[in-house]
């Protein structure tokens, strides 16, 4: 019987995405090799590395001046490597959730930390507004989703210096205007490839200016230049990585992927909003995320939250648990996602209305 794939991460990849990297794994590009067992340096892996790298600069709509690189050592690499190789004297960081709060947390070995917003005094349930960005900073760092709480900053911001972004958990569901941005990383395992491969994005003239020595693995320059070939990359995420690109691209690209992801995230909070044993900490709708939606038990219904994950296990409902630091529910709603799991979902919160 299907199943209906809520997981945060690693999450639901797109059916086409497990079924040519299932084919991969026992015939390799008409080789008669698996993808598992093939040099990095083929003809036919370059090509796979090739056509990644380009998808992402044509789905993004990367501008000149920019570089895209496929690295490992996952997200949280990337909270170290941003500050070696980014800040010079001090950094600014906001301060909006479980990731964030790590990734300034790294940054700290490297020079003085700012933390220019945060929204900890409500456990994480809004977008900090209004904020006053300092210009004395090397840059600003985001995190435009937050897994963990289901807030997002939806729209690109302006920051009068370099900005960085985590986009982890939001990369292709929505366009972005990379222009604003100096650096973007992403693990894949969210909504691209399995995991074991980072996605990065980088204004070139952004590297190179600390003066400090980085070593090399962790300097992105080594990576641009060995065209994510410095060392051996993880073959089969990136392979995989590039069939979802090709998926993104055959269904409309990221345009249509956002309109879809509206529609999802609508018809859900929508429930949640009308619905009386329901209720979303994220009490303002445009802080909401469209890619994980937080959800608990409404006052007087709490002790229910089991009984409400018994229903969705018997109905294919899979990994709607919260995180333990909200608790309640959280329904990862992944561009994979297809909206009729997610009204899936909206039908078991109605009859366990009903029933109660
Ligand atoms: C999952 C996640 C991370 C951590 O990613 P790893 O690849 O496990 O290091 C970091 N930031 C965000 C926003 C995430 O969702």
């Amino acid at each position: 019987m299907k199943k209906h794939n809520f997981y945060a991460g690693p999450s639901i990849l797109p059916d086409f995405t497990i079924q040519k990297t299932a084919e991969a794994v026992i015939n390799f590009a008409g080789t008669s090799l698996s993808v598992l067992e093939i040099s990095h340096r083929s003809k036919e892996f370059v090509a796979v590395m090739d056509q990644a790298i380009a998808l992402v600069k044509e789905l993004l709509e990367v501008p000149e001046g920019y570089e895209v690189i496929f690295l490992q050592g996952g997200a949280s690499l990337q909270f170290c490597m941003v500050p070696f190789n980014l800040l010079k004297k001090k950094a600014g960081y906001y301060n909006t959730g479980v990731w964030a709060s790590k990734a300034l947390k790294e940054a700290k070995f490297f020079g003085e930390v700012v933390e220019v917003a945060s929204s900890k005094d409500k456990n994480y349930n809004y977008i900090p507004k209004n904020v006053s960005i300092p210009s004395d900073i090397d840059y600003l760092h985001i995190t435009t989703n937050n897994t963990i709480f289901g807030t997002q900053i939806y729209k690109d911001i302006d920051a009068p210096v370099r900005l960085v972004a985590d986009m982890s958990s939001d990369i292709f569901s929505r366009p972005i205007d990379i222009s604003k941005y100096d650096l973007i990383y992403a693990g894949a395992q969210k909504n691209l490839a399995p995991a074991g491969v980072t996605l990065v994005i980088v204004r070139k003239d952004a590297l190179g200016k600390t003066g400090r020595p980085i070593p090399t693995m962790l300097d992105y320059n080594t990576h641009i230049e060995g065209v994510s070939m410095f060392n051996t990359p993880p073959v089969l995420s990136v392979f995989a990585g590039l069939q979802t690109l090709l998926w993104l691209k055959e269904n409309g690209g990221i345009k249509a992927m956002e309109v879809k992801n509206i529609a999802k995230a609508k018809l859900l909070y929508d429930e949640i909003d009308r619905n009386k044993m329901f209720t979303c900490p994220v009490p303002n709708p445009e802080d909401r995320s469209k890619m994980n939606v937080v959800f608990v038990m409404a006052p007087g219904f709490e002790e229910l939250e089991k009984a409400f994950l018994a229903k969705a296990k018997e109905l294919n409902i899979l990994g709607i648990e919260g995180h333990r630091s909200v608790g309640g529910f959280r329904a990862s709603i992944y561009n994979a996602m297809p909206i009729e799991s997610v009204a899936v979902l909206v039908n078991a919160m109605k009859e366990f209305e009903a029933q109660n």
